[in-house]
């Protein structure tokens, strides 16, 4: 093709474009990095500074601590082998807002064929992305209580296990289940069931650690793997949470609803090769607390 053909002029694109644009050297990689020699408008649209602010400058002046490592060495190795690099990557504004980056190096050559410069095209995809984090959250989200769900409770757990067979770093996990709750939607119905689920659910909240991982898996059942915490340890926190609960009243309509629950735990131990290990040992716990009368709290006598 024979740019000459075209009665009109390129730059004119890249100055108009949407996407922005950035040249810069592609010397020196490492510090103070290869200097900028270009930026279109739509650079200063989005970041704030103008052409003159920039020009001379890195491109690392938009970066900063959440960046993002992985992005950055990408970018780094890329440049370092003047091959081209699609990211996407965190960066900020002048006045310090930060947007994300769909961004695509590639690097320029001279006429002898040599790299004297990279360009980078980048696409403002801060909308898309914040969906992406909104959507990963509820997926992650039981809608009724906003505690975790089953699936994201499980991934949680299996990370658990393998710290734990990697480094011995106990944890231990309750499983606990309303007692005669059918009484309740049988008594007030589903929608006033719900609201004492979402009770309970804050109950939990409150008392647990920040490193605790708090889910609701199934209808009236909660799990809770609780972090560096031994039998021992997760037993005194099960009675203080079972505790909590039958002393907190729970308005319902006209009156004042006490629950009780019923909590099984078990403990990591060596012989635990898979997550669903734990969870069942905490099961057979929770089980055993329902047969022995309900409002009570069992081990794991395997743990
Ligand atoms: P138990 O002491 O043996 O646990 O008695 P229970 O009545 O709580 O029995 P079980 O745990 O087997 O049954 C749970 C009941 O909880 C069944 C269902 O009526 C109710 N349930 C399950 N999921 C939901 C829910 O999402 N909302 C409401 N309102 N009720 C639910
Ligand atoms: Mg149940
Ligand atoms: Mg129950």
């Amino acid at each position: 093709m024979n740019m000459r053909e075209f009665d009109f002029n390129f730059q004119d694109i890249v100055e108009a474009a949407q996407d922005i644009i950035i040249v810069t050297k592609a010397f020196p990689i490492d510090w103070p990095g290869p200097e900028i020699v270009y930026v279109n408008k739509a650079f200063t649209l989005l970041t704030g500074y103008t052409f003159d602010e920039v020009v001379g400058k890195n491109p690392r002046i938009l970066q900063s601590s959440g960046t993002g490592a992985v992005a950055k060495r990408e970018i780094r190795r890329a440049l370092e082998s003047k091959k081209p690099v699609r990211v996407t990557l965190k960066n900020y504004s002048k006045s310090g807002k930060e947007y994300w980056l769909d961004l695509s190096i590639l690097p320029l050559k001279n006429n002898f064929g040599e790299v004297t410069h990279f360009v980078a095209i980048e696409r403002d995809v801060t909308e898309q992305k914040e969906l992406e984090f909104r959507l990963d959250d509820l997926s992650k989200t039981d809608p009724l209580t906003g505690l975790l769900n089953r699936r994201a409770f499980n991934e949680i757990i299996d990370k658990e296990l393998s710290r734990y067979l990697r480094t011995a770093c106990l944890f231990s996990v309750l499983m606990l289940d309303i007692d005669h709750f059918k009484r309740v939607n049988d008594t007030f119905g589903h929608a006033v069931g719900d609201q004492v689920l979402e009770k309970l659910g804050d109950i939990c909240m409150a008392l647990f650690r920040p490193q605790d991982s708090v889910a609701r898996v199934g209808g009236e059942e909660f799990c809770v793997l609780l972090s560096e915490t031994a039998l021992e340890q997760a037993l005194v926190i099960a009675e203080r949470l079972r505790e909590i609960i039958s002393v907190t009243g729970i308005p319902v309509e006209n009156s004042v609803l006490n629950l009780t629950v019923s909590i099984g735990i078990s403990e990591v131990n060596a012989t635990d090769t898979a997550y669903l290990d734990v969870i069942n040992r905490a099961d057979k716990a929770l089980y055993k607390a329902k047969a022995e009368g309900r409002n009570r709290i069992c081990i794991d006598t395997d743990s």
